[in-house]
C-alpha cells in the first residue's frame, strides 16, 4: 500500500484497501474557519439537532482567519457565531480574534490594517495555525473545511479538504465515507540550487501534470531529495497539491517531522501520541515523475491558473505589484528569503507582506540581522508589512482587506497558491505565482526577475 492508502486501511479499521474502495474513515481533527464554520455549524444543528453535541469536542479545532480585518459586518459577525459556538459546547481549541469570550469582534477601520488588532488566543492562518499549535500528528487524518488544508500531508497525515455538508456529518459523527484515491508517485532526488526553493518544486510538478493533472489522486512525495527539506518547505509543497486537483498530498516520516511535532506538541500541551505510517515495498501507483532538484529554476505559474508554468528567466512580465503571505507563502522562512534579497535595496513596485501567524510576526520582529530586525529589513526596503496575522488579499476578500487588488488591469507577482481570475480581488487583474525569492526579485525590479541575480551579492 501507498503511504495513503496504509493511513486509510488503519483509520477505517482495515487491514488494507486499495485505490476505488469506498470507506468509512474515523476522523482525529475536524477543522473549520470564519467562512465555512457558521455554514458548517448550520448543517449539523439541522441534522442534528439544535441542542447536539459535537462527537468529540477535543477534535475540533476553529480557527477563525480569513475575513477579519475588515470593518464588512457580516464578517465580523461570522467569527462572533464561531465564539457562541465553541461557548455553548465548551470546545477548548477555539483561536478567538478577541480575548473576551462574551464579547463581539469588530475591526476598527480607524486604527487601521498595519497595527495588530488581536487578542492572545488569535492564531493566524488555519494551515500554518494547526501545526504551531500541537494539532497535526503523523498516522492521524485530518479533514478541513478548506480546500489547503492538504498542507497537513507533510507532516504525514491524511489531510483534506471537505464541504459545509460533510463537515456538519462530522462533526455530529467524527467519520466521512471516502473513496482511496489512486497514488501519484513525485520522487524528489538532489539538492535544491540556491536562488531556488520549495515553491519552485511544486510549481514545477503542477506544470508537468497541469491544474486538473492530479484529480482526486494523492500526490506522494518522497525520495532522498525530500528527506532534505524542511518542515516549511514540505508544507509548501502539500499546500499546493490541491492545485493540481489532488485529494491531498503526503511525505514520509522522518527525524525532521518528530522534532517538529513533538516540539509542538509540548508547548502546547496538545495529544502528544501518535503512531506514523511508512511505505510499504511494493506501492502501487498511477505514475511515477522523477524529479532532479538540482536541476530546477526560479519557477513561475502564469494566468489564469497554477499549471501555467514558465522559467522566470525567460520571462519578461511587467509587474505593478509584489505580495508575500498566506499559508503556503507567509512563513518565517519565506519572509527570510524574501528580506535576503531585499536587504539594502528598495522596492520599486507596490509591495505587501502579511505574515501567515502572529508567531511568525514575532520570529520577524525579534530577530536581528545586524542592527536591523528581519521585520525592519522589509519595511526599510519599502514593503508595507502589517501586523494583522491572516489570510488577507490571498483570496481578495472584502474590499478593505490590505494588499486586495481593487483596479483592474494589475499585474501581480504573488508567493500565495491560487491564481485563478479574480483570486485576488479584481477579475481582470493577472496573479502570477511563484517563491518569495522571485517575488522579491520582482518587487526591486517591476517585472518577473530570477532571483539568482541577486543571490549573493
Ligand atoms: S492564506 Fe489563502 S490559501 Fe491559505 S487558507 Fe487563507 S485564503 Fe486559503
Amino acid at each position: 500500500m501507498t503511504l495513503t492508502e496504509k493511513l486509510l486501511a488503519r483509520a477505517s479499521g482495515k487491514a488494507s484497501v486499495q485505490a476505488g474502495d469506498n470507506i468509512w474513515v474515523n476522523a482525529d481533527v475536524l477543522m473549520t474557519h470564519d467562512v465555512c464554520g457558521p455554514g458548517t455549524i448550520g448543517v449539523f444543528k439541522r441534522e442534528f439537532g439544535k441542542t447536539a453535541k459535537v462527537w468529540d469536542k477535543q477534535k475540533i479545532v476553529i480557527i477563525p482567519d480569513h475575513y477579519i480585518f475588515t470593518a464588512d459586518s457580516k464578517s465580523n459577525r461570522n467569527v462572533d457565531i464561531l465564539r457562541d459556538f465553541a461557548n455553548e459546547q465548551g470546545l477548548p481549541y477555539f483561536y478567538d480574534v478577541i480575548d473576551d469570550p462574551k464579547g463581539h469582534w469588530v475591526f476598527d477601520a480607524v486604527k487601521g490594517n498595519m497595527k495588530k488588532q488581536y487578542g492572545s488566543r488569535y492564531a493566524g492562518v488555519c494551515h500554518a495555525a494547526l501545526p504551531a499549535k500541537g494539532h497535526t500528528r503523523p498516522g492521524e487524518v485530518l479533514f478541513g473545511t478548506d480546500s489547503h488544508t492538504c498542507m497537513a500531508g507533510a507532516f504525514n497525515q491524511f489531510a483534506t479538504g471537505i464541504g459545509n455538508t460533510d463537515a456538519g456529518f462530522v462533526m455530529g459523527t467524527g467519520k466521512l465515507l471516502i473513496k482511496v484515491p489512486e497514488t501519484m508517485r513525485f520522487r524528489l532526488e538532489g539538492k535544491l540550487q540556491p536562488g531556488v526553493m520549495a515553491k519552485d518544486i511544486i510549481l514545477h510538478c503542477i506544470g508537468e501534470i497541469g491544474f486538473d493533472g492530479a484529480t482526486y489522486r494523492a500526490m506522494q512525495f518522497d525520495g532522498e531529495g525530500a528527506k532534505t527539506l524542511s518542515m516549511d518547505d514540505r508544507m509548501t509543497i502539500a499546500n499546493m497539491a490541491i492545485e493540481a486537483g489532488g485529494k491531498n498530498g503526503i511525505f514520509e516520516f522522518d527525524s525532521r517531522t518528530a522534532e517538529y511535532v513533538d516540539a509542538r506538541v509540548k508547548l502546547n500541551g496538545t495529544k502528544a501520541n501518535y503512531t506514523p505510517v511508512e511505505a510499504d515495498k511494493n506501492q502501487k501507483f498511477v505514475s511515477e515523475l522523477i524529479v532532479d532538484l538540482s536541476q530546477l529554476e526560479p519557477t513561475v505559474a502564469c494566468h489564469p491558473d497554477p499549471g501555467q508554468r514558465k522559467k522566470a528567466k525567460e520571462m519578461n512580465q511587467k509587474l505593478d505589484r509584489a505580495y508575500v503571505g498566506s499559508c503556503t507563502g507567509g512563513k518565517t522562512s519565506d519572509f527570510i528569503e524574501f528580506a535576503r534579497i531585499l536587504r539594502g535595496k528598495k522596492v520599486v513596485i507596490d509591495t505587501f507582506g502579511v505574515p501567515a501567524t502572529p508567531e511568525i510576526i514575532r520570529d520577524l520582529q525579534t530577530t536581528y540581522w545586524g542592527n536591523e530586525t528581519i521585520w525592519d529589513v522589509m519595511v526599510n526596503a519599502g514593503v508595507q508589512m502589517t501586523e494583522n496575522a491572516g489570510c488577507a488579499a490571498c483570496l481578495g476578500g472584502p474590499v478593505d482587506t490590505f494588499g486586495r487588488i481593487n483596479k483592474s488591469g494589475i499585474n501581480c507577482i504573488s508567493a500565495t497558491n491560487r491564481n485563478f481570475p479574480g483570486r485576488m480581488g479584481d477579475k481582470e487583474s493577472k496573479v502570477f505565482l511563484a517563491s518569495p525569492a522571485t517575488v522579491a526579485a520582482s518587487a526591486l525590479t517591476g517585472k518577473v526577475t530570477d532571483p539568482r541575480e541577486f543571490v549573493g551579492k
